[in-house]
C-alpha cells in the first residue's frame, strides 16, 4: 500500500520543471495524475510515458490555466477520465525578472493572470470536484515572497500573494476538510531557469554563498514534500508555507 492509493491528482505545469517531477512522485506514491501543459505537449506525453512505463496512471491536458474557460476544460476532463479529485497542485507559474523602470503594465498583468488569479481560478474549480472527504491543495510559492530580491518587485509580489491566498483559504476552507499548504522553494534548476539564464548568471554563485547548504535545489528536492502535503502524514497541516531552499532565508 503506497501513500496515495486511489487519490486523483491534477498538477498545473507539469511538461517540465518542478511539475514534472511531482507529478512523476505523486504517480509512484499510487496517485493518478492528470498531467497539464501549456504548450509543450512532447514534455507532457514524456512525463505521461515515464509514469505509465513504470505502472503508474497519468493523462496530459493541454490548458492555459491563466484562462478560466480553459480550467474549466482542465477539470471537465480530469473528471471524464477519472471521475473524481482530491489533490491539486498549483505549480504552472511564471518568473521573469525586470528592474522597475522597464515594468510595464504588460509584465504585470501577465504575472499576475497566471500565478495569482490562474491560481485562484484552478483552486476554485478544484473546489468543486473534491468529494466530501475533502481535498489538498499544494501551491507552489517561493521564498522571493519574503526574500524580496532586487529586480523581482512583480514574481515577489505574485508570491506574497500566493502566501496570503495559501492562509486565507485554509481558513475558509478547513471546515470542509480541504487543506491548503504552500511550498517556498529557493532557486532549483529547470528548464526555465536555464530559460532564463538564471542558473548560469552571478545571481546562482550569490545565492550559493548564501545557502547554508551550499547548492541551488533539483526538482526532486522539492517533490517528496508535494507527497507529504497530498498525503494523510500531513492531516493535521493547513494554512503552512513551507520553505525548501537549503537554508536560504
Ligand atoms: P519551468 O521549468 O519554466 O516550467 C513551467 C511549467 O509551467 C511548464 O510545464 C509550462 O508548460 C507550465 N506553464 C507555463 N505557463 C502556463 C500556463 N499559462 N498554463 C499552464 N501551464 C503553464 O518552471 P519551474 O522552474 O519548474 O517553476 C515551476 C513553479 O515553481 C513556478 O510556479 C515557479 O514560480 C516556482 N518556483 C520556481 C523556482 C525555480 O528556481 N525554478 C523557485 C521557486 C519557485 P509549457 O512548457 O507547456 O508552457
Amino acid at each position: 500500500m503506497t501513500k496515495l492509493d486511489g487519490k486523483i491528482a491534477v498538477v498545473t505545469g507539469a511538461s517540465k520543471g518542478i511539475g514534472a517531477s511531482i507529478a512523476k512522485h505523486l504517480a509512484a506514491e499510487g496517485a493518478s495524475v492528470v498531467v497539464n501543459y501549456a504548450s509543450s505537449k512532447e514534455g507532457a506525453n514524456r512525463v505521461v510515458d515515464e509514469i505509465v512505463s513504470t505502472g503508474g496512471k497519468a493523462i496530459t491536458v493541454q490548458a492555459n490555466v491563466a484562462k478560466k474557460a480553459e480550467i474549466e476544460h482542465l477539470f471537465a476532463e480530469t473528471q471524464q477520465a477519472f471521475g473524481k479529485l482530491d489533490i491539486l497542485v498549483n505549480n504552472a507559474g511564471i518568473y521573469e525578472l525586470l528592474p522597475l523602470e522597464d515594468i510595464t503594465e504588460e509584465h504585470f498583468h501577465k504575472h499576475f493572470d497566471l500565478n495569482v488569479l490562474g491560481l485562484i481560478l484552478t483552486s476554485q474549480q478544484a473546489v468543486k470536484h473534491f468529494g466530501s472527504a475533502g481535498g489538498s491543495i499544494i501551491n507552489i510559492s517561493s521564498v522571493v515572497s519574503t526574500l524580496t530580491p532586487p529586480n523581482a518587485s512583480i514574481y515577489s509580489a505574485t508570491k506574497a500573494a500566493v502566501d496570503a491566498i495559501t492562509r486565507s483559504l485554509a481558513k475558509e476552507l478547513g471546515s470542509r476538510n480541504i487543506r491548503v499548504n504552500s511550498i517556498n522553494p529557493g532557486m532549483v534548476e529547470t528548464e526555465g531557469t536555464h530559460t532564463a539564464g538564471i542558473t548560469e548568471s552571478e545571481g546562482r554563485k550569490q545565492t550559493e554563498a548564501h545557502t547554508p547548504l551550499g547548492r541551488i535545489g533539483q526538482p526532486q528536492d522539492i517533490a517528496p514534500a508535494v507527497v507529504f502535503l497530498a498525503s494523510s502524514d500531513s492531516a493535521w497541516i493547513t494554512g503552512e508555507t513551507l520553505y525548501i531552499a537549503g537554508g536560504l532565508r
